[in-house]
């Protein structure tokens, strides 16, 4: 007889932080919307919209860093220009992490500049938002902002030892070329290298 097997499939996760490690995880619940319509903006040219942000991403995660369940925040400008809209602002949000030499757990929280163009029409193969020239959709700019920003190699602080400082010594290379060297030179004149005898027979006071 087996035990049966809890079907999980259908309870709820979407307050479960997830597992560390993991790779990018998409948010469990419904994605967020930071949809802003902008019609009434574009009717004039050069007219400004603040928006201010708060939202959720869910845990993102690249290598050795990831969002916390803090919201993202900051403050975005909206400005009408021809055939489209800029959208300018800051971000902050908050990561936590291991330290790339401690493994110690480390974190910090994160300013990002944002600057997009939202264009109708937008031409491929550009770094401009094609939109429909109503709403624009302000959570992919949001989400890549702070992904893109996620430290890849995160460090506790700058000067970080590393784990035990006293067995693994912060060596230069030059350094441990040299120690390299002269554990090789040790080996070899114990055991009587004939390259070794024939430099001793050397005078170099001739
Ligand atoms: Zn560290």
């Amino acid at each position: 007889m087996t035990e049966p097997v809890a079907d999980l499939s259908s309870s709820p996760s979407s307050s479960s932080p997830g597992v560390d490690g993991e790779p990018i995880v998409e948010p469990v619940d419904s994605p967020p919307k930071l949809m802003v319509s902008v019609t009434e903006l574009r009717k004039r040219l050069g007219q400004r919209q603040v928006e201010d942000i708060e939202v959720r991403l869910g845990r993102r995660q690249v290598v050795a860093s990831r969002t916390t369940d803090e919201p993202v925040v900051g403050q975005l400008t909206i400005e009408s220009i021809e055939r489209g809209v800029t959208v300018r602002g800051q971000i902050s949000f908050s990561w936590s992490g291991e330290c790339r030499r401690c493994l110690d757990d480390t974190g910090s929280s994160l300013e990002v500049d944002i600057d997009e163009i939202f264009q109708v029409n937008a031409p491929e193969d550009s770094e401009i938002v094609d939109f429909d020239g109503d709403q624009i959709d302000l959570l992919p700019v949001v989400r890549d902002a702070v992904v893109f920003s996620l430290p890849l190699a995160p460090l506790c602080r700058p000067d970080c030892p590393g784990p035990d400082p006293d067995r693994y010594p912060a060596m230069s290379v030059e350094q441990s070329e040299e120690a390299r060297r002269a554990e090789r030179k040790e080996e070899l004149e114990r055991d009587g290298d004939p390259r070794w005898s024939a430099l001793d027979q050397l005078d170099f006071d001739s």
